[in-house]
């Protein structure tokens, strides 16, 4: 079974309310090959949502508000369902402070990209052994998850 971001498979679960589907996956997830997960709206944060960055060992909105313990929450009950569904991999959004796998926004909502860390909830998945790619990464390996 693979953990897949759940706006990457359709569902309109963005800060603004829309998703970022890419159409191979919201296909895994028709075959039952995919589960998806939204650790934000896990967390109890709602749809829309202020857009919300990492800045050192907190999440903070662009509101000023500090989300971080509804990212934590959100992300380690998305654990559970990874763990639950013994799934080995994971394709996560790219840059999102939840779930970015290689990057996420700088702190300074200038859609500034740095490459040093990873979103909260791929970082749990790593330390727990999940492989993490992005969208990128999944379309270029399309043909191992048919
Ligand atoms: Fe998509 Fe992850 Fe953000 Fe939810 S938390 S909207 S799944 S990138």
């Amino acid at each position: 079974m693979i953990l897949i971001s759940a706006c990457l498979a359709g569902t309109d679960c963005k800060y603004n309310g829309k998703n970022n589907l890419v159409e191979e996956a919201r296909e895994l997830v028709r075959q039952r090959k995919a589960v998806p997960v939204c650790p934000e709206t896990a967390g109890g944060l709602p749809i829309p949502r202020w857009p919300a960055e990492i800045i050192g060992d907190r999440v903070i909105n662009d509101h000023g508000e500090d989300v971080t313990s509804c990212y934590m929450d959100g992300a380690a009950q998305c654990l559970q369902v990874c763990l639950k569904n013994a799934c080995r991999i994971a394709v996560l959004k790219s840059n999102s402070p939840s779930c970015g796998p290689h990057s996420v926004y700088d702190g300074t909502f200038s859609h500034t990209v740095v490459t040093d860390r990873c979103g909260i909830f791929a970082q749990m998945l790593k330390d727990n052994g999940v492989e993490c790619i992005d969208e990128a990464e999944f379309r270029e390996r399309a043909d191992e998850f048919v």
